[in-house]
């Protein structure tokens, strides 16, 4: 494709559909990738916006026609995809395109396409992540506990792939990361496009070096150890637990 490929990368419930939807405010020219998924929609969400919704059997059917440029069973449950046609689209229109996928996905993909860059999304901790998806399935009127649980029990397991993504965000205060998100964005526009940075150019290249992975280990450490990674019992904030900030 002629545009750049991002893959956004968290455990669910970091933040990364909040993230892409405020730099698509921000910054133009970047389309995201409506993946198909055969799990049932979500609250508000509708066929065609956020996901293109399907059965297991049309799923099959389609990765049997090879079109999907990637796809996965997330939490071992439902089938999620990117089809070919999404890359296809941008690359018409002559835009970058973003993929909000999983580990497994981002690892078929960057396989494929070695020039993608991908970003990684942290919580800032398991408790604020826990908050989050309890309160987005409260704002969607359903509260389910299993599914909620399952969630926080996969998200250890992904942090664990931070190492193979280009850049990491901590996604604490939504504006800072927004603004490491879009400065991400235009530092790869100017180092591959040499499209020019409008404004603050020194700073936003600053920015989006902050967030390379080789840069960024620092930062990085207090929310490893938090959910017990890198030689970490962590764990100091069990997700699991009563939590009265909760409510
Ligand atoms: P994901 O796409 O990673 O599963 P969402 O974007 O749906 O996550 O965000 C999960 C919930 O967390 C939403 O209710 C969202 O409004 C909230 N949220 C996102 N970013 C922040 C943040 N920085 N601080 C507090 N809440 C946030
Ligand atoms: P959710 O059910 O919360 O929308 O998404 C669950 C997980 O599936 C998230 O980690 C999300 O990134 C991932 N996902 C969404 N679309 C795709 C896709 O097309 N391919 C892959 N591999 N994962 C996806």
């Amino acid at each position: 494709m002629a545009g750049i490929l991002f893959i956004i990368s968290a455990p669910s419930g970091s933040g990364k559909s909040t993230l892409v939807s405020e730099l698509r405010k921000q910054v133009s020219g970047v389309d995201f990738s409506i993946s198909w998924t055969t799990r049932a929609p979500r609250g508000s969400e509708e066929n065609g916006r956020e996901y293109y919704f399907t059965t297991r059997d049309e799923f099959e059917r389609m990765i049997a026609a090879g079109m999907f440029l990637e796809h996965a069973e997330v939490f071992g449950k439902d089938y999620y995809g990117t089809a070919r046609q999404s890359l296809e689209d941008a690359r018409r229109a002559g835009h970058d395109l973003i993929l909000d996928i999983d580990v497994q996905g981002a690892a078929q993909v960057r396989k494929a396409m070695p020039e993608a860059v991908s970003i990684f999304v942290l919580p800032p901790n398991p408790r604020a992540l826990r908050t989050r998806l309890r309160n987005r399935s409260r704002a969607e009127g359903v509260v389910d506990d299993a599914e909620l649980f399952r969630r926080l029990g996969e998200a250890r397991k992904e942090i664990e792939n931070y190492r193979d993504y280009s850049y990491i965000l901590v996604n604490d205060i939504l504006d800072r990361a927004v603004a490491q998100l879009e400065a991400i964005v235009l530092a790869e526009r100017f180092y591959r496009n040499g499209e020019p940075i409008a404004y603050r150019s020194s700073r936003v290249l600053e920015v989006a070096a902050a967030c390379r992975q080789s840069n960024a280990q620092e930062r990085l450490k207090p929310v490893l150890e938090a959910f017990g990674i890198n030689g970490s019992s962590g764990q100091q904030q069990l997700p699991f637990g009563d939590d009265p900030d909760d409510d």
